[in-house]
This record gives C-alpha cells, sequence and structure tokens, in this order.
C-alpha cells in the first residue's frame, strides 16, 4: 500500500495542476495577529472575519489596549464576525492570560520551540483550540504543519489519506509525518478543493483533479458542477499593515 506521505505528495501536485500554487504573504504577519484572526474566523465567512479583524484593530491600535477594554465593548466592534461573546471572551481571556504570563503580549518566544510543544503551549490557554494553534504556526511562523478545518477534515477523509471522526483526531494523523515544505499548499488548496468541487452534499465529482485516486464510496462522477469560485484567504491576507507595531 502506498505511504501516507507519498499519497500527500501526489495529491498536492493534482491539486496545484488545477488550482496552482496559492499565492501567500510575504513577509510573516505577527504571530498574535494570526491567532486573534483565526479566533474571529470561526464559523464564518473570510470577508465577515477579516472586517471584524479591521474593526478590531481600528478600534485598539495596540494588542495592550484591547487587552484593557471591557468584554463587552470587544464583542461589540467584533459583531460581523457572529459567535460576538465567545469570540471575545476568547479574544479577552487570550490578552490578559499572556500578559500576566509574558508580561507582554508577543508569542515571540514560540519560535525556539518544535511544533509538537508549541501547539501544546498555545491551547494551554483558554479558548484556544488544536485548529487556531496550527494555524498560528503555519501562517505567521512559516512551519510545515497542515491545519485541519472542517473542508480538509472532509475531503482528506474521503481521499483515504486519513480515516478519523473528528477534525482533531485527522490533525493528528494527517501531521504525524507531513512531508517536507508543502503544508501551506496543500491545506490551501484542499479548503479550495472543499469550496468549489468537494462540497459537503452532491460533490461533483466528475470534475475534481482527485477522482482516480480518491477512495470516496459515494463518489459519482456523473456530477460535473463548479461551484462559485471563492479564493481570498483571511488567513493569507493578514496585512502588516494592521500589526501590533
Ligand atoms: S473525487 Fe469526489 S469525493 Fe473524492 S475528493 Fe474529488 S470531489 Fe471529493
Amino acid at each position: 500500500m502506498e505511504s501516507k506521505s507519498k499519497l500527500i505528495i501526489k495529491v498536492n501536485k493534482l491539486l496545484i495542476d488545477k488550482f496552482g500554487i496559492p499565492p501567500r504573504n510575504k513577509s510573516l504577519p505577527n504571530p498574535v495577529d494570526m491567532l486573534i484572526a483565526t479566533i474571529l474566523s470561526q464559523n464564518t465567512n473570510d470577508n465577515n472575519s477579516y472586517k471584524a479583524f479591521k474593526n478590531l484593530k481600528e478600534k485598539y491600535p495596540t494588542w495592550e489596549e484591547a487587552a484593557k477594554a471591557k468584554r463587552s465593548d470587544i464583542e461589540i466592534v467584533i459583531k460581523v464576525a457572529g459567535l460576538g461573546k465567545q469570540k471575545s471572551s476568547a479574544i479577552k481571556s487570550f490578552l490578559t492570560d499572556i500578559q500576566k504570563k509574558h508580561n507582554n503580549i508577543s508569542l515571540d518566544y514560540l519560535k525556539n520551540y518544535d511544533e509538537k510543544s508549541a501547539i501544546n503551549e498555545l491551547i494551554n490557554y483558554s479558548g484556544i483550540g488544536v485548529k487556531t494553534a496550527s494555524c498560528v504556526l503555519l501562517f505567521s511562523m512559516d512551519r510545515n504543519i497542515c491545519p485541519v478545518d472542517t473542508h480538509v477534515h472532509r475531503t482528506v477523509n474521503r481521499i483515504g489519506i486519513v480515516n478519523a471522526k473528528t477534525p482533531d483526531k485527522t490533525f493528528l494523523f494527517l501531521n504525524e509525518t507531513f512531508p517536507p515544505k508543502i503544508a501551506h499548499s496543500f491545506h490551501t488548496n484542499l479548503i479550495r478543493l472543499g469550496r468549489e468541487i468537494c462540497k459537503p452534499k452532491n460533490p461533483s465529482c466528475g470534475i475534481c483533479p482527485l477522482n482516480k485516486i480518491c477512495k470516496y464510496e459515494e463518489k459519482d462522477l456523473q456530477i460535473k458542477k463548479m461551484h462559485k469560485k471563492n479564493d481570498f484567504m483571511l488567513l493569507d491576507n493578514i496585512k502588516t499593515k494592521y500589526s501590533v507595531k
């Protein structure tokens, strides 16, 4: 049987043939910005979470100012991203906890941690899950880690790269031995595949670049509908302009 790493490399190549190499930020964003942006992105689309992130940075130019704000005020500022109470609680408690623990609001101390230790450190903060932690590592620290959201979870299980019931288990299996240097393109193109072709219901297997290797039992090559292209990726658009100075 083909190894998981070889299969990931093959899938990555087929996705690049179809969608190209996904663009990414030229300079790495601030990891705290990335963490807050990822909290805001939960259960909403990238356009709304980007608006909420901009609102937050405009209202509180430094994270120290946001840490002093009332949770309810943060909730109002990020309203457009939905789940205001839950997201404002996670943001407020992360900012106050890190400030207490390190006397400043910076994740630069993680630079010397290996991937596993950095994830474990981040998920110790209340309200921070594995997905948020892994996005911080991939998008702002350039680590070769593949975060697992709902699209990545669904597609890698259908393709047969892993066999796991929850996104967190999928994350563990997928990242056990991830082939070097391709986590960003693999992750980003799988999200695009999930949004445009491999939808939760009636996936368009007839036009899928992976249909010859995919192991999904309900694969239906007659379905060929291409869904609306949506290639705005929030986490590749966190600009230095909004970074904490
Ligand atoms: S062949 Fe079908 S189920 Fe498999 S990845 Fe493509 S769209 Fe999804």
